[in-house]
């Protein structure tokens, strides 16, 4: 393992710090949280403006090491989130990229790079969130064609997604495990319907998708039929590895301004306090450190990250409840104002130990995989 960077990553970051300080102060205002066409518009203009720049392929092209440098340059300045490109840029991408063939390359990566086209993810099902491999969702062969019928639920962006990648059981006879094939599915093909779903913070950050005999061409299908659960792990192996590393570094920030804000409030003279915030700047930097130790392994091994993403995203999601809660202590009754950026993070923190794999899950792997512990079923 080697935390180091070398000489030309030192010269990439430098070129990145100053097209950011050139570019960001020229960028239109955010739009309302709520707003999901004008915030898709806006997360793809800036998705944009980095492809016209050259970084618009750091997530695929680049090295591990490059694209935490990017995460980490970016969020210190303050850049604008990757947004409604999340699924395309940080998992979808990084799988087709991996598992494609080059068609499908050509096709999808270009669109995803310049912020054109939208990805969702339709994994999960109303009986298969934690039990993935229990998925029923069924793509029946015709011709040159999957017909698609079921229900994918907690489908976030599939509000403005142009693209889902779609878990579908094409054997019914196999073991659960090998009988599931990855697609790709257009978002406006005939027989697909979506039904948002109102978060506790009021957006419509996600939805039900509804499919009823959808055709999905048999071209558009990722890796082999009866193979997508391999192709699934190279996913979620991406979606647990460093995709949240932009994320620690905010939560770095947003430390030390909840300790200015406490210093300047006098919330500061709390002993209590002062030790929590002292403890959360500990974890925080052992996180930052994980991800660095996670990016050189992903570096090592092929750019794939391994079961060190499992124990980042379990600490990680812990970690960033707390520091939310932390806020709402210094914020005294404020913390009741929906309208404030930190009490809205506060909501939005409860669903990151369930997203992406609750925690019990992350336990799993790691007592399985990690520890060698017998599986419990
Ligand atoms: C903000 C957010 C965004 C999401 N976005 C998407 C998306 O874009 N696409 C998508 O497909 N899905 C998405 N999800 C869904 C997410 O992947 C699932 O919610 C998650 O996998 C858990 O599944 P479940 O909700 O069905 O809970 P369940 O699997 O029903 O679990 C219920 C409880 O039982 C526990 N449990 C279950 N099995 C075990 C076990 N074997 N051992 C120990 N404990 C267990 C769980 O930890 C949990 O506490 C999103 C979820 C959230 C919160």
């Amino acid at each position: 393992m080697d935390l180091a960077y070398t000489a030309a990553e030192e010269e990439f970051r430098a070129r990145l710090r100053d097209w950011l300080a050139g570019t960001l102060p020229t960028l239109p205002p955010p739009p309302p949280a709520g707003d999901w066409p004008a915030r898709r518009a806006h997360d793809s203009a800036w998705q944009r403006r980095l492809y016209d720049a050259g970084y618009g392929n750091v997530h695929l092209d680049a090295s591990p090491t490059l694209r935490l440098i990017f995460l980490e340059e970016t969020e210190k300045a303050g850049a604008p989130y990757v947004g409604a490109n999340f699924v395309g840029l940080l998992h979808a991408g990084p799988t087709i990229a991996a598992e494609g063939t080059p068609e499908q390359r050509e096709r999808w990566l270009g669109p995803i790079l310049r912020g054109e086209e939208i990805w969702c993810q339709g994994f999960s099902e109303p009986d298969a969130g934690s039990d993935l491999a229990s998925l029923r969702t069924k793509a029946v062969r015709d011709g040159d064609a999957y017909v698609v019928t079921g229900q994918k639920i907690w489908t976030s962006h599939a509000e403005v997604a142009d693209w889902c990648e779609l878990l579908v059981r094409t054997d019914p006879g196999a073991p659960r495990h090998r009988g599931i094939t990855w697609l790709a599915m257009r978002m406006d093909a005939p027989g697909v319907t979506v039904r948002p779903l109102r978060t506790l913070a009021g957006s419509t950050e996600f939805a039900e998708v509804f499919l009823d005999e959808v055709r999905v061409p048999a071209a558009d299908r990722v890796g082999e039929e009866n193979d997508g659960w391999r192709v699934t792990m190279v996913t979620l192996s991406f979606e647990r590895g460093t995709a949240f590393a932009g994320e620690v570094v905010a939560c770095r920030r947003t430390l030390t301004e909840v300790a200015t804000r406490a210093r300047a409030n006098g919330c500061w003279d709390d002993p209590v306090l002062r030790r929590r915030l002292g403890r959360l700047h500990a974890e925080f930097t052992a996180l930052w450190r994980l991800v660095q130790w996670n990016v050189s392994e992903a570096a090592a091994t092929g750019g794939v990250p391994g079961t060190g993403g499992s124990v980042f995203k379990l600490r990680y999601s812990q970690a960033r409840q707390e520091l939310y809660d932390a806020t709402a202590e210094v914020l005294g009754p404020g913390a009741l104002d929906l309208s404030l950026p930190w009490t809205r993070e506060r909501l939005s923190s409860l669903s990151y130990t369930i997203a992406a794999g609750t925690s019990q899950i992350q336990r799993n792997i790691l007592a399985e995989r990690v520890l060698g512990l017998p599986k419990g079923r």
